[in-house]
């Protein structure tokens, strides 16, 4: 084969992605219209949009927007949105990378349409990167096939639900959602960052920015230890360790207090993407 046709066929399989991921935002945007998360998106905007007006200050702008998406199991029967709901449980992590374009694009008509004004500084757009969407996902149904239990084996690969007991907390942590940058040549450019704190260079002038220490937007999360609860439903099998299982878990995930020895229930997807076998979650309530 020549390399004119290995080229062709790099490029059929990035348009299928395309295509692919331009029909689950489809999909996404389908159930939001149908759903309260239209209103929940549209007055976080809303209120993003107010505090600039009011402030008037430029780096307003520049802040975070930040969208809770709590997603209910039976929301999707309900709607008879078994395609998506399927995608979500198979691929929990291309769903919510689906869900931000899809969330993105409502913004952004929302906020151009709020600049259609005589005000000349209006808010005109914002990055995709001052979106954060504070996904939860409650309900999923404790069917077997959808059971993490590591000390059992099982490990599906998609979203699941697993219960255990609290072993231990980590102290709370901070990750950076977003750093702001700006460039101090007089070039007048910003930059927004949402993977790491490394300086960029300017696109115009080469020289490496500074950020807006104060617009930096971090949140809050903690690793937990979870023990299987069989470990004390059982106390009688000896000879036995019992292998705990790490949880990352982001501060709005949950509503309930997290307390050693208490019992979880706990949905979410084992995240192979990462290296320290690290269960994500999405909902931790109490059992
Ligand atoms: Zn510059």
């Amino acid at each position: 084969m020549s390399n004119d046709g290995a080229v062709s066929i790099e490029k059929d399989t990035d348009s299928s992605q395309i295509s692919q991921s331009f029909r689950d935002q489809k999909l996404i945007e389908r159930f939001i219209r149908c759903s309260q998360l239209l209103k929940i998106i549209e007055g976080a905007t809303e209120l993003f949009i107010k505090r600039y007006r009011n402030s008037k200050k430029p780096e307003d702008a520049l802040g975070a927007l930040f969208v809770p998406l709590h997603l209910e199991y039976i929301h999707f029967i309900q709607n008879n949105a078994n395609e998506l709901l399927h995608q979500i449980i198979e691929e929990p992590l291309q769903f919510l990378n689906a869900a931000k374009y899809c969330v993105y694009g409502i913004v952004r008509d929302q906020i151009k349409l709020s600049g259609n004004t005589v005000e000349s500084n209006a808010l005109k757009s914002i990055d995709i990167d001052q979106l954060h969407i504070q996904l939860r996902f409650i309900g999923l149904p404790l069917q077997e096939d959808l059971h993490f239990a590591h000390n059992k084996n099982c490990w599906p690969p998609g979203l699941s639900w697993t219960t255990g007991i609290l072993s231990a907390i980590s102290e709370p942590q901070w990750a950076i959602l977003q750093s702001t940058w700006f460039c101090s040549t007089g070039c007048n450019r910003n930059k927004i960052k949402s993977d790491s704190i490394d300086a960029p260079i300017c696109n115009s002038c080469g020289q490496h920015m500074n950020e807006y220490a104060k617009l930096r937007v971090t949140e809050k999360y903690h690793f937990l230890r979870l023990l299987p609860t069989s470990c004390i439903e059982n106390p009688r099998v000896v000879n036995k360790i019992f292998r705990a299982l790490t949880v990352h878990c982001k501060e709005h995930v949950h509503d309930c207090e997290l307390r050693l020895g208490t019992s979880y229930f706990i949905i979410g997807y084992y995240d192979y993407t990462r290296a320290g076998q690290i269960f994500q979650a999405w909902s931790v309530i109490i059992r």
